[in-house]
């Protein structure tokens, strides 16, 4: 059994644990630390599960809202520890004070394990060192985690296809990003091709990788100034053929409940 919650989404940080079950073995990644170990803490303890039920982190990339509170994780629990080469020179992970044992190098394309999960890193479009998203399995269904990119590339394409669930980013609505107050230079590192999905760039996507046994998207990193959620829920239903109310959005502060992967 293949399932997710989303522990927090957006600039304000991110975390997201996938629990595979395979008879009574049950494995837990947590994808990316931006909540402080406390909040984690508390937001794990809310689904009955505590720091000790993580197995291990994977880091996407080495922006603050994904990595910010990796090391403090880490150092306190000892858990291992996977994030791409580029992610981390960039963070200076070999300097964090961790055992060898917990610092893991993650590689495109490059399957690895966790229990009976298995990882299939994938590199993204995203103005980060080395950027990898990720596909999960438990051996019969899976699921892809995509956050953080500016564009669909075809490599990103062709790594989820054939998905049962995707936490999918959508990341602005384009008029209320051109129309907002940020600066010009941020406005455009924003809705360039190395920055993030706008709704209509998801929805796109969706497209791309809809097929009869996609059961599932959950829209994420939704920007908080220049995005609504009924307008990410809207478009990606009409990309894919559902209704509104069946796209969840990741709440910042509250995440999901679990969505299992069928
Ligand atoms: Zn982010
Ligand atoms: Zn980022």
């Amino acid at each position: 059994m293949l399932r997710f919650k989303n522990l927090g989404s957006g600039s304000a940080g991110n975390a997201t644990l996938i629990e595979a079950t395979c008879g009574l073995q049950v494995s837990r990644l947590l994808v990316d630390c931006g909540l402080s170990v406390r909040e984690l803490n508390r937001r794990l303890l809310a689904a009955d599960l505590t720091l000790e039920d993580v197995d291990a982190v994977f880091i996407t990339h080495e922006h603050a809202d994904h990595i910010g509170h990796a090391k403090s994780f880490a150092l306190r629990t000892g858990k291992p520890v996977w994030m791409s080469r580029g992610t981390a020179l960039a963070s200076q992970f070999f300097d964090w004070g961790l055992s060898p044992s917990q610092c893991h190098i993650a590689r495109d394309s490059q399957v690895f394990e966790l229990g009976c999960l298995q990882i299939t890193p994938f590199t993204v479009p995203h103005d980060a060192r080395e950027p990898l998203q990720l596909r999960c399995t438990d051996g019969s269904h899976h699921m892809g985690v995509l956050t953080d990119l500016g564009h669909g590339s075809a490599h990103v394409v062709q790594a989820l296809q054939r998905c049962h669930a995707l936490l999918l980013e959508c990341n602005h609505d384009r008029e209320l990003l051109a129309n907002s107050t940020y600066p010009p230079f941020l406005k455009k590192r924003i809705a360039g091709p190395q920055g993030h999905l706008s709704n209509e760039e998801s929805a796109e996507l969706a497209k791309a990788l809809v097929h009869p046994q996609l059961n599932l998207i959950v829209a994420a990193h939704l920007s908080e100034r220049n995005n609504r959620p009924e307008l990410a829920q809207d478009i990606l239903a009409q990309a894919t053929g559902c209704a509104a109310a069946d796209i969840p959005v990741a709440d910042p502060l509250n995440g999901t409940p679990w969505h299992s992967v069928h």
